[in-house]
């Protein structure tokens, strides 16, 4: 396992296990599966529903609290709100603090509700605070006007996806990057057919999962890839015995399409989806 160090001085793994639509005992087992197979970092959300049941998956593979990294958000909705939520992931969570709280969206009353995870930070119930889907310019505006830094922003970032642009300002303010879609959602995507990806995974005996998410860490992203599958589960997290050297790592970096599959928080369509939902 590697791991990357936050802006507050925090450890975090490098590979997580993401539980986005996963739900009752589907959700119980694969958490449960994955720290079987060695994740010792879980995403959830508010949003999704699950917190309880990522718990129970958590109970059910007996290990010690200490050794797993606890990330949940926020969902804007509950911003007017957000000291109330964190009680309550922490209830569903089954535990006393978290390693990471996100804002979820940059929607609806985000200062009032970073000022609010500000505070449940200095008082120790969250170990860093980040947030998640912040374009640049938000991201910068929050750190101006506000104390503390986000230690993360988790944004979608993929082959096709690769944030160059978002990374360069986070770096500039030290916030660590987190991809979700690490794998564009699934295999129904085109990206695990790629030449390069097919030859990479050739040469190295590895998977184009694999590959596709090897890339990001060895560019020190942080990729939480999510499945219900046990043999996926496994073989995403078996990432770190092989290294792509710098000419690999360029052609793979040349496949950017700069463009999001799952769109951005501006898109008319997300904004309407996320507001009806
Ligand atoms: P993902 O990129 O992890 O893809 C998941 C899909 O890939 C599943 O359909 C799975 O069956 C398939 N898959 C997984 N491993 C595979 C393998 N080895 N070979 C072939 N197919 C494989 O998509 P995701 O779940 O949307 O993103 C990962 C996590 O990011 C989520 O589960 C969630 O925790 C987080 N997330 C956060 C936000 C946000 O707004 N912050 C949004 C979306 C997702």
């Amino acid at each position: 396992m590697e791991y990357l160090t936050l802006n507050n001085g925090i450890q975090m793994p490098l590979i997580g296990f993401g539980t986005f639509m996963l739900g009752g005992e589907t959700c119980k087992n694969a958490v449960a599966e994955a720290i079987e197979n060695g994740y010792r970092m879980i995403d959830t959300a508010e949003a999704y529903g699950n917190e309880k049941e990522v718990g129970e998956g958590i109970r059910q593979s007996s290990i010690d609290r200490g050794e797993l990294f606890l990330v949940t958000k926020v969902n804007f909705k509950s911003y007017e709100n957000a000291e109330q939520t964190v009680m309550q992931s922490l209830a569903n969570l089954q535990t006393d603090y978290i390693d990471l709280l996100l804002l979820h969206w940059p929607f609806a009353n985000y200062y009032g509700a970073w000022r609010t995870l500000e505070k449940l930070y200095a008082e120790g119930k969250i170990r860093a605070i980040g947030v998640s889907n912040f374009e640049p310019d938000q991201l910068l505006d929050l750190i101006a006007y506000n104390k503390v830094i986000p230690a993360i922003n988790q944004i979608e970032t993929n082959l096709y996806c690769q944030r160059n642009t978002e990374r360069s300002w986070m770096d500039k303010k030290q916030v660590s990057h987190m991809a979700y879609a690490p794998l564009g959602q699934g295999n129904r995507n085109e990206m695990f057919q790629e030449p390069t990806v097919l030859s990479l995974a050739e040469k190295y005996s590895k998977t184009p999962a694999q590959i596709l998410l090897r890339f990001l860490t060895q560019k020190g992203i942080i990729v939480i890839p999510r499945s219900t599958k046990p043999e996926h589960i496994k073989e995403n997290f078996d990432l770190f015995d092989f290294e792509l050297n710098t000419a690999e790592l360029s052609q793979l970096s040349a496949l950017d399409k700069k463009e999001p599959l799952i769109g951005r928080p501006e898109t008319p369509e997300l904004v309407e989806f996320s507001l009806t939902w």
